[in-house]
This record gives structure tokens, sequence and C-alpha cells, in this order.
């Protein structure tokens, strides 16, 4: 089978943060093969209620698995993590979302790719860029310009 490249953010603002962005890097590890892994950024909640801050990260990983698979995985290791979906947008011990996948353009309503707010989130952009210079969206363009947009938006 083919290797796809997978960007993957990790995010946490509940519990002991480090640790368990620490333990979710080490479960993806064992499906995926992990090249790059981003410093922790701490940063502001963006959307919902009223929440504690969070600690973001972004990994790159590549592996033979399909998008749907990868993304099952992922929403294991959350439900592992203790997470519970309650409030949308709402605090969580680990959120793991599927950034990109290759080239992959696709859109359901378990997994859309790219995913379709990545490219306005500066906590997804900036650990990305720190790890991959050249990445890009696809369909979207180059990640350095879509941070400079949003930062002079600012
Ligand atoms: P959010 O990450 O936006 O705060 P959730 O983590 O609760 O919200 O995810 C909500 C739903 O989004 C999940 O049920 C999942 O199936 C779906 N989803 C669609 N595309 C993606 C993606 N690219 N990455 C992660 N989840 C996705
Ligand atoms: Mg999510």
């Amino acid at each position: 089978m083919k290797q796809v490249k997978y960007v993957i953010s990790l995010g946490s603002n509940l519990g002991d943060r480090l640790e368990i962005l620490k333990a979710a890097i080490e479960s993806i590890r064992l499906f995926a093969h992990v090249e790059a892994v981003s410093s922790f950024y701490e940063t502001d909640p963006v959307g919902g209620p009223e929440q504690p801050d969070y600690l973001n990260a972004v990994l790159l990983a590549t592996t033979d698995l399909l998008p749907e698979l990868v993304l099952t995985e992922l929403q294991k290791i959350e439900s592992a993590a203790g997470r519970v979906r309650e409030v949308r947008w709402g605090a969580r011990t680990l959120d793991l979302d599927l950034i990109t996948a290759g080239d992959i353009e696709q859109e359901s309503d378990f997994l859309t790719l790219p995913h379709p707010r990545a490219h306005e989130r500066a906590f997804v952009l900036q650990p990305w860029l720190e790890i991959e210079p050249d990445g890009q969206i696809p369909g979207k363009g180059w990640i350095k310009a879509l941070l400079s947009a949003l930062e002079s938006q600012e």
C-alpha cells in the first residue's frame, strides 16, 4: 500500500496537559511512523464557552492506513484519555484532528480533508510551520502565507 503523509494537530486544556499530549504521541507511534513533532504551544481558546488555555502541538506521520482508519485510531486515543463529547468546542482533555492527508480532498460528516478550519487557526499553522516550513494545505496554499495573513488581520 502507498504511504500517505499525515499532519495531525493535538490539543488539551484539562488535566495534566503536557503528559496527556506526550502519551497521545506515544499512542500514535503504535500505528504510524512519526517523523516530526513540534514544540508545545500555550494558546488562548478560540470560540466555544469560557475555558482554560490550551496546550497545542502538531506532528507529521506516515502510514499506509486510510484516512478514515487513522481518524478512528485518533478517536480511540481521545476516548482513552477520558474525553467525553459534551459541549461543542468546549474544554477537553484531548483533541486530535486530522489536518491533511497528503493531497487528498474529501468531504463527509465523519471526515473532511483538509480539515475545514485549519487554515484559519494559528494554533495549528504555527506549530506546523516549525516542523515543515514549506508545508501547504491543498486548495488553500502555503501555511507560511496563511499564517501571515492571519497575523495581519489582528
Ligand atoms: P473540534 O475538533 O472541531 O472541536 P470534535 O473533535 O468534537 O470537534 O470533532 C467533531 C467531529 O468532526 C468528529 O465527530 C469527526 O468525525 C469530525 N471530523 C470531520 N473532519 C475531521 C477532521 N479532519 N479531523 C477530525 N475530526 C473530523
Ligand atoms: Mg477534534
